[in-house]
């Protein structure tokens, strides 16, 4: 895979959409992320605590870095000092924890809720009724260290695009939803993350803000 030419192409495909490239680097060497980096991009997405804290330590102090994998709660404290954005929380425990341990590094951490759109079990998310219940709830008005900045979602895995399409609108719906009728200040809705390799067309058609994109920018993953 020629990163450079792959990030740059992702890059032209995005101009004037409103959506901008997380390059997920998961598995992935440090010196291949040097080469995406190199080209001026610094949006890069893990999904385990332990190889975003390695590659945290060892890669450049700008790198924007992204946690985009399901986080569990007595490992949030690894991240809290330095993460970008929190994609993927599903509950409000984990809110908790990262409101907690956010307080603990004076900072507010920027975070996406991540919605189960998908028709498969496997994935997590909360469904619409915890959504709401989540931001109604009084407790969560309570937070000062973590801020909402969106949705997240992941498609089923399936070559029906009309499905993936549904899926996508449908996510988009809740976050015009939240965006419009709740303005308050643990909330500021500006990212709906949606669109991976397979997928990212159809999401940016239907108002992604952020696609995360592996294997399409680093090649195959071998697990
Ligand atoms: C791995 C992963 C991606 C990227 O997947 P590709 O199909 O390689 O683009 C996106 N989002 C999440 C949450 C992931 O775990």
């Amino acid at each position: 895979m020629d990163v450079k030419k792959n990030i740059k192409e992702f890059e032209k495909i995005l101009a004037g959409t409103g959506c901008r490239l997380v390059a997920v680097s998961k598995t992935k060497p440090n010196d291949l992320i040097l080469k995406a980096y190199e080209t001026g991009f610094k949006d890069f997405g893990e999904n385990r605590i332990q190889d975003l804290v390695a590659k945290y330590e060892i890669l450049p102090k700008d790198i924007n870095w992204h946690m985009i994998g399901h986080l569990q709660s007595n490992k949030v404290k690894y991240i809290v000092s330095f993460v970008h954005l929190i994609h993927a929380v599903d509950s409000f425990k984990l809110l908790k924890e990262i409101n907690k341990q956010g307080a603990k590094v004076s900072r507010v951490i920027p975070c996406l809720l991540q919605i189960h759109i998908a028709d498969e079990t496997t994935k997590f998310g909360l469904d619409e009724k915890e959504l709401f219940a989540l931001i109604e709830s009084p407790e969560f008005k309570e937070l000062q260290n973590v801020q909402i900045k969106g949705l997240m979602g992941m498609a089923t895995n399936t070559d029906n695009k009309n499905q993936i399409r549904a899926e996508f609108k449908y996510l988009r719906t809740l976050f015009e939803k939240v965006k419009n009728e709740y303005q308050q200040p643990g909330i500021k809705m500006e990212e709906l993350s949606m669109g991976m390799s397979g997928d990212y067309d159809i999401a940016v058609e239907e108002g992604s803000t952020l696609i995360r994109v592996g294997s399409a920018i680093f090649g195959a993953r071998n697990y």
